[in-house]
């Protein structure tokens, strides 16, 4: 399949939950940002110049002042906390986490609960009650204490669990992380989005009940290479004036 034909079965999948009177939410979330950068500028100006709102998950230790600056007065940004300082505390034999049952939980509680009130005083008009944990990963005992510590709602990869906090998982990842670490192939992520879709949407093409939940895009502006933000700017473009897509705001995901 050509790179235009995934892109015409997104569009053609569109037409089809709109003929049904539906539309699919969309969100996109995007880790690391901790300072000013030009690949941050790059994002922001592509996401402004199609009105799709972004969620950015912040590790609130190294999360600097200058970031505060070059947020403030932006419209469509929520602010989620991711982890604390990003720091593995998992030895090597076992895969990286900031969250895991590594240490005592009220310690990581503890941390959590100084990045929801570091990132609430540096982002008060951004800030959402999100926990994006980094990795994506969280010890599951860690989970029904998570409001304790300020939150309602727990961001992870992967189709959504049961979970005694809400969760509003990302789906479709652009990075190819474990082979060239630059963007995957366009079609197969195209793919995943048309998963996705028929996951939330039911069976778009027999107009079935609407199964809820939305796509979740992640990305990580840090990292991209050119193929990333060409598949963004198409991805948006293709979507964005679409009126069976509908890009959330971190607001609207979290109730708050
Ligand atoms: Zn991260």
């Amino acid at each position: 399949m050509t790179a235009d034909a995934c892109w015409q079965l997104l569009v053609e999948a569109l037409d089809g939950v709109h003929v049904c009177g539906r539309r699919i939410d969309f969100w996109l979330r995007d880790d690391d940002a901790i300072e000013p950068t030009a690949a941050l500028d790059r994002l922001l100006s592509l996401v402004n110049a199609h009105a799709v709102p972004v969620t950015l998950a912040v590790p609130p230790e190294p999360a600097t002042q200058a970031l505060a600056r070059r947020l403030a007065g932006l419209g469509d940004i929520g602010v989620t906390v991711h982890g604390w300082a990003h720091r593995n505390h998992a030895p090597p034999t076992e895969k990286k986490q900031e969250l895991g049952g590594h240490r005592p939980q009220e310690v990581v509680l503890a941390e959590l609960q100084g990045g929801v009130e570091r990132l609430r005083t540096l982002f008060p008009e951004h800030f959402v009650p999100m926990l994006v944990p980094p990795w994506n990963r969280i010890d599951p005992a860690l989970l029904a204490r998570l409001p304790e510590a300020g939150f309602s709602v727990l961001s992870v990869f992967g189709p959504e669990k049961r979970s005694p906090i809400p969760l509003v998982n990302t789906h479709v990842d652009v990075m190819d992380w474990h082979g060239t670490r630059g963007c995957r192939e366009h079609r197969l992520i195209v793919a995943d989005i048309l998963a996705r879709m028929r996951q939330v949407g039911g069976d778009i093409a027999g107009c079935e009940d609407q199964a809820g939940g939305t796509v979740g895009i992640l990305t990580h502006h840090l990292v991209h290479d050119e193929a990333v933000w060409d598949f963004l700017e198409t991805l948006f473009t293709v979507t964005a004036g679409h009126p069976a897509c509908r890009w959330r705001k971190t607001s609207d995901l979290t109730g708050r």
